[in-house]
């Protein structure tokens, strides 16, 4: 092991040399610097507010479902590190990455049945537009390559996601020109329980069978938009989705990387709405946040008819592709996952983000508050003051990560009460002062 830097030294060093997420060079705020953590608690190299463990409203980003240095995942990790933690996928394969594909089959909705293990999110989203794009030129309908979305979504931030996030919340207006340009619904009418609107579903209608010539796919997250802003539809516009590209021969592809594991109350949010996709990627949670790894399931017609092309294959093959670290982990989280009551814990989480939350009603400048399994979601008429907002939830003792005019959690399933209420409390106090 190196010689420990003290934490001024480090801090110095990243905010000289470290880019971090959508920041500029040198930063412009300093990050807390986490010495280690373990069930739901950081644990930071000096304290912050008095503070030396934070409790993680954040789930680091929807990916610890379990929280940190879970003993059966590390078990997973040692073990598989023992006998190999990377070999090339070209031409080799082993059993963490058959075992994961076989238990992600078994698990998404019943015509998913063949994976491509990638890297990242951003990544396994590129390969489903590939696959959609590839599809359709072994068909022979190469005018096929636009893609539908609606407005406030996210899917990662490579060039195909980005083309698809929200044109407007998004970074769209800096890559005027460079990006493809695709064809963009209203966004979904919010609301998880609220009546489909038939006024919204026409346009989505419309929109597809206009298009239809030049479509690929449509890709949306389902039940609830993340990154883009943190809203809920109803899982019945899904449905229309599915009707509508059937009618008119368009893919339909479901990014779950944020929604998929449990997170909105259903293993995925598909499930709320009875429909399949074509093609889905998994993502952020899969390895129960130990390990970069995402996924794209695709059904066998998606597959024939890629195999049947000009280019029989998938012109698709990452260097770490299908690494067995993280796919024994990944393994190993699903089935810590599935081994216990993962619905009744969600339940109970949100319970107690309906109790916590709701009087951050009442607070001035709170525009609303909404609820969906283990997501709460506190939103503001103005943008938040993310320095503000940071220092009151750590001085609550928990770490938020707002944006734009939301303070939200996501905190791991294995949050218990008590610590759910104090995540409630922080976002209560962030709300008050950012
Ligand atoms: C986070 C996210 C992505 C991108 O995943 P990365 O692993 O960050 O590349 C894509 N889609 C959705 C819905 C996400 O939440």
């Amino acid at each position: 092991m190196p010689e420990p830097l003290p934490p001024g030294e480090l801090l110095a060093l990243d905010r000289q040399h470290v880019w971090h997420p959508y920041g500029p060079m040198p930063g412009r705020t300093a990050p807390l610097l986490v010495e280690s953590a373990s069930g739901v608690r950081l644990r930071l190299a000096e304290p912050v507010e008095g503070r030396d463990e934070l409790v993680d409203g954040m789930s680091s980003w929807w990916s610890a479902v379990h929280g940190y240095n879970h003993p059966v995942l590390n078990d997973a990790a040692q073990g598989q590190l023992g006998r190999m933690s990377h070999v090339m996928f070209g031409g080799l394969t082993h059993e963490p990455a058959v075992r994961l594909a076989k238990r992600l089959v078994d698990i998404t909705p019943e015509p998913l049945e063949h994976v491509f293990l990638a890297d990242s999110g951003s990544v396994s989203v590129e390969v489903a537009v590939k696959m959609c794009l590839q599809y359709w030129r072994s068909l022979g309908k190469p005018r096929k390559q636009r893609l539908l979305t609606w407005r406030g979504g996210y899917h990662g931030d490579t060039w195909q996601p980005m083309s698809v996030c929200d044109p407007d919340g998004g970074m769209h207006e800096l890559w005027q020109g460079a990006l493809p340009r695709q064809i963009f619904a209203d966004a979904p009418p919010a609301g998880f329980d609220a009546a489909p609107d038939e006024a919204y579903a026409a346009q989505l209608r419309e929109l597809i069978a206009r298009h239809a010539d030049e479509l690929a796919a449509v890709i949306v997250e389902p039940v609830v938009q993340g990154a883009g802003g943190m809203s809920f539809h109803s899982p019945g516009y899904l449905r229309v989705l599915r009707e509508a590209c059937d009618a008119h021969g368009v893919l339909l592809v479901f990014d779950e990387i944020a929604t998929g594991f449990g997170r909105t109350g259903a293993l995925f949010a598909a499930e709320h709405a009875g429909v399949a996709p074509d093609v889905m990627c998994l993502g952020k949670a899969l390895t129960g946040g130990y390990l970069t790894l995402a996924a794209t399931l695709c059904t066998t017609a998606v597959a024939d008819g890629i195999s049947r092309g000009a280019l029989p294959v998938l012109a698709h093959g990452p260097t770490f592709m299908g690494n067995p670290l993280a796919t024994a982990v990944a393994d190993a989280s699903i089935e810590l996952l599935l081994s216990q009551d993962w619905a009744q814990e969600v339940k109970r989480i949100e319970a107690g983000l309906r109790d916590g939350l709701a009087p951050a009603r009442s607070i001035a400048g709170v525009r609303d508050v909404r609820v969906l399994g283990a997501i709460g979601v506190v939103q503001l008429d103005h943008e938040v003051d993310m320095a503000a907002a940071t220092r009151a939830a750590v001085r609550e003792g928990v770490w938020l990560r707002p944006f734009r005019d939301l303070i939200y959690t996501m905190p791991p399933y294995i949050t218990g009460d008590g610590d759910v209420a104090r995540i409630c409390a922080a976002v209560c106090s962030a709300a008050r002062e950012g």
